[in-house]
Parts: structure tokens; sequence; C-alpha cells
């Protein structure tokens, strides 16, 4: 399979990086996790490529806050006369009905294509632990967040964590997977400042910082670790730092800009 970061943003997408996306894909088959502006590069080369070979797509959604869910104002354009399955945590992981939470994000008057008018959209619903998608094995568990999140694990390839404080059970969640994606805030600089005091503490109640992340990914004895939902209040050379500081304490430590691809499952 092959990993293809489509948005590595958090929040506000910025002309070099889209909000949260990724692509996972084996040809004929598509996974996308979350559906921030980075969905909408599957209409251009050379992410389009990814949508011309796929025949079965399946798109996983971590949590409702409108940075993961602004591109399902983009499915009529994207995927047009195609069948486009839709997971969503149950329930019981965020105590949103999806019958009525998820077409609720895209209806009138706030959005000009409702759910029940795109007959290609097949919304299914996923609950903790392990669940079979397409022969695969895609595991949920919740995260803390504000409105809570779920993490997803595919297979033993990779886990994408976010929007996420650096919670000890990712650790034991993301075991052995080839690559984790984890959020990242703040670097180890900022940290460290005790100017910066109120922005870690208020960090710490909603997100990760670089090094939680590397500390998450260690323990976990991941491959590697791509840091991801990134603050877009900073820029490329913080990028690099939050790399740096990661690093100290997780070696593999990548943030990768938009659009880069990666083998997984060898
Ligand atoms: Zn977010
Ligand atoms: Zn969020």
């Amino acid at each position: 399979m092959r990993l293809t970061t489509l948005g590595t943003q958090g929040w506000i997408p910025t002309v070099e990086r889209e909000t949260t996306c990724f692509a996972v894909d084996e040809g004929r088959l598509l996974f996308i996790f979350d559906a921030g502006t980075g969905l909408g590069r599957l209409l251009r080369p050379p992410a389009s490529q990814l949508l011309a070979g796929a025949h079965e797509i399946h798109l996983f959604l971590t949590h409702y806050h409108l940075d993961h869910v602004c591109g399902l104002a983009y499915l009529p354009a994207i995927f047009a006369g195609r069948t486009l399955t839709v997971h969503v945590p149950d329930a019981s992981l965020n105590g949103v009905d999806p019958q009525r939470g998820v077409p609720e994000l895209i209806r009138k008057p706030y959005n000009p294509h409702a759910w029940n008018e795109q007959p290609g959209l097949v919304l299914q619903t996923l609950h903790e632990g392990v669940n079979e998608v397409a022969g695969h094995e895609v595991r949920l568990r919740a995260q803390c967040h504000p409105d809570t999140t779920v993490a997803y694990r595919l297979d033993d390839l990779l886990v994408l964590a976010t929007d996420t404080v650096a919670d000890p059970q990712t650790a034991s969640f993301a075991r052995g997977v080839e690559v984790l994606l984890h959020e990242s805030w703040i670097d180890g600089i900022e940290e460290d400042d005790p100017d910066s005091e109120e922005l870690v503490r208020t960090t710490y109640l909603a997100h990760s910082s670089a090094r939680q992340a590397a500390a998450l990914a260690a323990q976990a004895g991941v491959g590697e670790l791509v840091l991801m939902h990134l603050n877009p209040l900073r820029g490329e050379e913080y990028y690099a730092q939050m790399q740096a500081s990661a690093r100290e304490i997780f070696a593999p430590t990548f943030v990768y800009p938009d659009l880069h691809e990666r083998a997984l499952g060898g």
C-alpha cells in the first residue's frame, strides 16, 4: 500500500498545506482519513491519479470539527457518479447519532448539496475495537479532545491520532505499527519557554507537543512518526524545529509536505 499526505495542517489551510486529509491506496482500493480541505487535492494531479485507479473508496472521519469535515462540501465535485462509503464512529464513542448528525454537516441552507441528494453516499458506523473494512482490520479508540475524536489503526500499517492530547493509551493502541501519524501543535523550545506558559497550558488541554508525540512513538515502538495537524499560526521553520525537538526523543520523526508519498507494508 501507499500513504499520501493530502493535508497536513490543522485548523486553517495555508498556501502550502491543506487541512487534515491522508490517503492510503492499494491501486483499486482507496482509503481516505479525514475530510479537511486536503480532500480537494484529489481533483488535480498528482493526487487525481489515486482517484482514477480506485474502484472502491472509503472515507473515515475522526470527528466533526470543521477543519476535518469541510471537504464534505466538495463531495459532488470529487466523487460524482461513484459510490463513497463514509465511515464514522458510533454514538457510544462521540455522543453523536451518525444518521442524524452527519447529514446535518452539509444540510441546506448551509450547503447546496444535501446528503440525501447524493445517491452515491453510503454511511457506515464503526464501533470501538476491531472492524473489518474491505478485507482490512480497522480499529478505533476514543481520544481526549474537546468533543471526542477517535484514533484509527489500519492493520499493522498505520495509526492516525488527531486531534488529541498526548494520551498514554495511544502507545498501546499504536504498538508496533509502521507509521504513527500524530498531531503536533508546539515545538520543544516553546514548550520550555516560561513566556509561553498559557499557550502550553491550553495546548495540553486539547492537543499535543512534538516531544509528547515522540515519547508516545518511542513507547509504541513504531517504525516512523509523522507529525501532522500542524499549527497554522506558525511556519515551516517552526515545523523543522518541531521535527528536531521530536528527534531528540524518537529519531525517525518526519514533518512531510503535502503530497508526500511513502510506501506502506513493504
Ligand atoms: Zn483539527
Ligand atoms: Zn478538533
